[in-house]
Parts: structure tokens; sequence; C-alpha cells
């Protein structure tokens, strides 16, 4: 029998850059989920589908299996915590940086230095917190959603946490990139269970993926 494979994607840079590894793999997206409302969407090959969800989703789809695998970002995998994932792949897209960063002109090294309890805003809270208790710095975490960068304008918080790649939207509000937490980019996780059950179907994408992807380095 033939096995349904589901692949969960979120819009935007992930599905852009994960496109080409289908390609690789001899698997097309026939429609555009940035025209197409559709949130299911066929491929060329009519046993794989694309689900679109929330980037921050998608390792819950695939925890519970009902994406058979996905593509998420190692920040959305640090806060997910991984349970249930089999990571095999780092594709090498979406890359950027975790960073630390503050309004111009706040001194953070001497805010550090001196033992300061730091306000921190950021929609990473679990990376933040291993990251700031690593160093021994005080922090009251304020989870927010999105927007990070307003929050040290407006007094909300004393820095952020955020993912910075080309520094363009610090640099537009004022914020200066303070300390490098860590290098991100988007993996590939399976289901533990697809993976026994449906290796036959998976193993030849995966690899194809796998191949591909080494083109990303
Ligand atoms: P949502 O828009 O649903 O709130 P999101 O902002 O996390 O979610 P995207 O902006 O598509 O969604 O980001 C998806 C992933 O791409 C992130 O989890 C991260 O790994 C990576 N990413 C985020 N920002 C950048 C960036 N500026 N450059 C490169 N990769 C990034
Ligand atoms: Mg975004």
């Amino acid at each position: 029998m033939e096995q349904q494979l589901t692949l969960a994607l979120s819009k935007g840079r992930i599905f852009e850059e994960t496109l080409p590894l289908l390609q690789a793999a001899g698997i097309t997206v026939t429609e555009d989920p940035e025209s197409s409302r559709k949130l299911i969407l066929p491929t060329n090959d009519p046993q794989v589908r694309v689900i679109i969800v929330r980037a921050s989703d998608v390792p819950t789809y695939v925890q519970y299996g009902a994406a058979d695998f996905g593509v998420a970002g190692k920040d959305v995998l640090l806060e997910h915590g991984g349970e249930g994932l089999y990571q095999p792949i780092d594709l090498n897209i979406a890359k950027c940086r975790m960073s630390v960063a503050v309004q111009a002109g706040f001194d953070y090294a001497s805010a550090v230095r001196h033992g300061a309890r730091l306000r921190v805003a950021t929609k990473y809270v679990q990376c933040a917190r291993e990251h700031f208790a690593a160093k021994g710095v005080h922090v009251d975490l304020i989870k927010l959603y999105g927007s990070m960068e307003l929050a040290p304008l407006v007094g909300l918080s004393d820095a952020i946490v955020d993912l910075v790649s080309s520094g363009g939207t610090l640099r537009a509000n004022n914020l200066v990139e303070v300390e490098h937490i860590m290098p991100i980019s988007s993996r590939l996780v399976v289901n533990q269970a697809a993976l026994k059950l449906k290796r036959e179907r998976l193993q030849p994408i995966l690899a194809a993926i796998e191949r591909a992807s080494q083109g990303n380095n």
C-alpha cells in the first residue's frame, strides 16, 4: 500500500527556501501559499501534501503525527523542547543569529558588571533564561509575541533577545546588538513513529533533501 506523507511548512522564508530542497527530491508544490488561501497544498506527487502552519506550530504538528515531517527554525525547536521529534538534518536555510540588543546609549556591559537586575523582553523565553542563567545575570523576562524592538524604546525592558540577520531592523530602531547567543538555521524534523512506519517512503526523500541542503553550507 502507498503511504501518504504530510509535510508541515510555514509561509515566507521557510516555504521559499524549502522549495528547492523538495525539488531535489522530485517534489513540486503545485500551489502558492501566498496567493492561495488553502492550508493544505497538493504536490505533483499524489502521495505527498504540504500543510501551512505558523512557524512556531510546526514542531507541535509533527510531534503529534498530524504531519510526518516539517521544517522549523532552531529557535522554535529550542522553545518547543523537541519532544517526540527526530531532528536528522540541518538544512542551513533561514540563517540568522539570536542576540541580545539594547537601546543605543544603554551601557549593557556596565549593568552586567554591576550585577543589575535586567528586564528582558523576548519571544524566546527559554533560550533567554538559559543564556542569562549561564552568565549569572539576574533577569526579569517579559514574554512578547512580536515587535520586540519596540520594548526598550518605550521603557518596557532594558534589553531584548531577538533574531538578527542584517541588523537593519535594529539600526532603524536605534538599537545595538551587544551579545550573540547562538547561530540559527532551520532543521528538518520528523515524527518518530512515522520514521519507523513510513520509513520506505520517507527515507529517499530525507536523503535527497539532505544531499541538496549540503549546497547551502
Ligand atoms: P510568525 O510570523 O508566525 O510570528 P515567525 O516570525 O517566527 O513567525 P518567520 O519570520 O517566517 O516566522 O520566521 C521563520 C523562521 O525563520 C524563524 O523561526 C527563524 O528560525 C528564521 N528567521 C527569522 N527571522 C529571520 C531573519 N531575519 N533572517 C533569517 N532567518 C530568520
Ligand atoms: Mg518573522
